[in-house]
């Protein structure tokens, strides 16, 4: 029987981006939606938002988007969170104004990300799993050479091999997008030619930081 773990990168590889883009954004995603639902109230959890000032600017979009979701009705939570906030550290007499921690959604982030690495890489021994890969959207560039360094030679090999696919096929599209350009061509515009500007950023940048 294959591991949760196993179900969920599995379902990553059937996702049009890259796998650990989205397992990471998945972690997170669960993370805030668990933290407003059981943790707002949490004496340990509050000490380290009071800590860090609040998440970050990145992190504190995501508490916003999540706490927006219909089914979440976390912005009580939030409302709770910052009042706390400005009442125990900005009104209060601290020394915590000015020396803010790490924002802690931050280190939790770097966490998942190396865990989500290492299933992968571990996950590539597995024949299964590697010709689903094969036939999926594959690894962002970040995460492509993060994983590359940490590879042995056989699963280097293999990676660069689908990777060198997906650069060559990026290259016909944005090729073809370039050329048909000209007004004369441009009705004959490929659905995944139009969009090749916008993957070959996805692809060099990694997976947008936005919500599905
Ligand atoms: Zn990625
Ligand atoms: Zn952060």
């Amino acid at each position: 029987m294959k591991s949760i773990g196993s179900v969920y990168m599995a379902e990553a590889l059937e996702q049009e981006k890259c796998p650990i883009c989205y397992l990471n954004r998945k972690a997170e995603h669960d993370y805030i939606f668990w933290f407003l639902y059981e943790k707002v109230n949490d004496s340990g959890i509050r000490s380290m938002w009071r800590q860090s000032g609040g998440f970050c600017h990145k992190h504190s979009w995501s508490l916003h988007d999540v706490a927006s979701e219909p089914h979440c009705a976390g912005e009580l939570g939030v409302a709770i969170l910052y009042k706390d906030l400005i009442e125990n550290v900005f009104l209060a007499n601290s020394t915590q104004k000015r020396k803010r921690e790490e924002c802690f959604l931050c280190a939790m982030e770097r966490d998942v990300e190396s865990r989500n690495i290492d299933f992968f890489i571990k996950e590539l021994e597995d024949e299964d799993f590697r010709e689903k890969y094969s036939g999926s959207h594959g690894l962002c560039i970040p995460h492509f050479f993060m994983i590359l360094s940490i590879s042995d030679d056989r699963g280097k090999a293999f990676l660069e091999g689908v990777q060198k696919n997906r650069m060559e096929d990026l290259f016909f599209r944005l090729s073809e997008y370039i050329r048909k350009h000209d007004y004369r061509f441009s009705h004959e515009f490929k659905e995944n030619e139009r969009n090749s500007w916008k993957d070959a950023i996805r692809l060099f940048a990694g997976e947008r930081n936005e919500r599905d």
